[in-house]
């Protein structure tokens, strides 16, 4: 079966159904949300209503938390601060009932769906260090984990006695005795110089993972996020994917 798997939409409309168009393309037959479907872009409600429908395998981030008041958002930047109070003022009493409800994390045969990373899913660290990946690997409890929150792919192995190893993030085979850590970047806000939205696919018959790219109408977004009153730089970002 195919698996797409998605983070990290942050209320960009555009780049979620361009999206779900391109994975419904793909022969996806099961979707799993990493987290962040509000905070930074313009259409939370819409964001959440659209994943509701498609999956059931939804995981909270920590713009989802701050938005309902589970985490607390001093650490956040100044324009994130906006947004996920923005957010907040947006939200259904529905939706925020949704997203209080999210599980940290989701395990569905051997395979960890969490959004920042599998050791302390709550304390939302980005796991960008080795002593971090480590961690990570070390309270995995299958070989394979999928996390979002950098909106920066990353594939991470690891053999049982190994050391972690960096490896190309756009396709991973992944082979036995070996467990991974993959980052399938952002739909809605990517942060890797690719302005596409990024989500990734993967074939648990073949055991094969890729990072697929997709274009969508980023002006679009751009002239809602400015319409909403929204920090300005939160729009100009979308085009340098940054
Ligand atoms: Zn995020």
């Amino acid at each position: 079966m195919k698996w797409a798997i998605l983070s990290d939409v942050h209320g960009n409309l555009e780049a979620l159904r361009a999206t779900i168009q391109d994975l419904r393309g793909q022969g996806a037959r099961q979707v799993a949300f990493l987290g962040d479907v509000v905070g930074y872009g313009a259409n939370p409600n819409e964001c959440l209503a659209l994943l509701r429908e498609l999956t059931e395998w939804v995981v909270a981030g920590n713009h989802d938390c701050g938005a309902v008041g589970l985490t607390d958002i001093d650490t956040f930047t100044s324009a994130a601060r906006t947004a996920v109070l923005w957010s907040q003022q947006q939200l259904s009493t529905e939706n925020i009932a949704y997203l209080r409800r999210l599980p940290l994390w989701h395990q569905k045969e051997g395979i960890t769906f969490v959004h920042a990373s599998p050791n302390a899913p709550a304390e939302w660290n980005y796991m960008i260090t080795f002593p971090e990946a480590e961690e990570g690997f070390h309270a995995l409890a299958g070989d394979l984990a999928f996390v979002g929150h950098t909106h920066q792919p990353l594939a991470l192995a690891k053999e049982a006695k190994g050391e972690v190893q960096v490896i190309n993030p756009e396709e991973v085979i992944l082979k036995e005795g070996i467990r991974y850590i993959i980052n399938v970047g952002s739909v809605g806000q990517p942060r890797d110089s690719n302005p596409q939205a990024a989500y990734g696919l993967y074939d648990d018959v073949a055991k094969k993972y890729i990072l697929k790219r997709v274009t969508y109408d980023i002006q679009a977004a751009q002239k809602k996020i400015i319409k909403a009153g929204l920090p300005p730089f939160l729009a100009q970002r979308l085009a340098k994917g940054i």
